[in-house]
């Protein structure tokens, strides 16, 4: 199994900017400090994925121990799926032409796989759509056919401060169909792949002017970088 190229936030990257994708995967040591309110995102976002586990409870943890061990947890999402064990796979991993996912909640219902991806926000974003999209594409083209795929986002319910308060969470999230929403993003998604595995091959980062995309839909890492880049210009 080859060493994947890119993974679903590295894709999402990819499409804010091809030089922050190269700089990410190249150059990762320019990269700015994350902010303290950037960590408390970050923060927020695994405590909400958390939760939403709970929504499906009594699954198995498939995701990997250390990033050097995903292989391992491709291999056991896989034999998870052909056995029949769990029904709720928690982080499944799949991987497709060096494109790699680990999806938050894979469930199995009368044989069907549905898929739920998780996301501590009011609403669905077109950035979100196009991370389930991606990850619709590589799950699938791995061989793994899904029925649905679910958005689950915060409702108005929730309150970000009172996380570890809650006990009863069905009213905190809602969760979207979004399957005819990702699935006529699928040909972009094929042809964003090629534009973005062509630019991890270059020998030095693409020449992309900073602009109003260094800051939607994430404000980049290398914006120090590439103003000291434009200064010296
Ligand atoms: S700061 Fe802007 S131009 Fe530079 S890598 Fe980030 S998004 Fe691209």
């Amino acid at each position: 199994m080859e060493k994947h190229l890119l993974s679903k936030s590295t894709f999402i990257r990819g499409t804010q900017c091809l030089k922050s994708l190269y700089l990410n995967k190249k150059r990762p040591f320019l990269r700015d400090k994350l902010s303290p309110e950037q960590l408390a995102v970050f923060r927020r976002g695994h405590k909400v994925g958390s939760l939403a586990q709970k929504l499906f409870p009594g699954g198995i943890d498939m995701g990997p121990r250390s990033p050097a061990l995903y292989r391992k947890a491709l291999l056991e999402t896989q034999e998870a799926i052909r056995g029949n064990t769990y029904d709720i796979l928690y982080e499944a991993g799949f991987q497709f032409d060096r494109l790699l996912v680990f999806l938050d909640i894979l469930v199995r219902e009368n044989g069907k796989w549905h898929a739920y991806e998780v996301k501590s926000s009011y609403k669905i974003s077109d950035t979100f759509l196009l991370d389930a999209a991606f990850q619709y594409y590589v799950i699938t083209n791995s061989g793994m056919p899904l029925e649905n795929f679910f958005i689950v986002y915060a409702s108005e319910e929730m309150d970000y401060e009172k996380l570890d308060e809650y006990e009863n969470l069905e009213p905190l999230f809602i969760r979207e169909n979004v399957l005819n929403r990702i699935l006529p993003l699928q040909d972009f998604i094929k042809e964003q792949v090629i534009r973005e595995k062509e630019t991890l091959t270059l020998d030095k980062s693409p020449d992309i002017p900073m602009g109003p995309h260094c800051y939607e839909p994430y404000p980049c890492d290398f914006i120090g970088h590439c103003s000291r880049q434009a200064q010296r210009k």
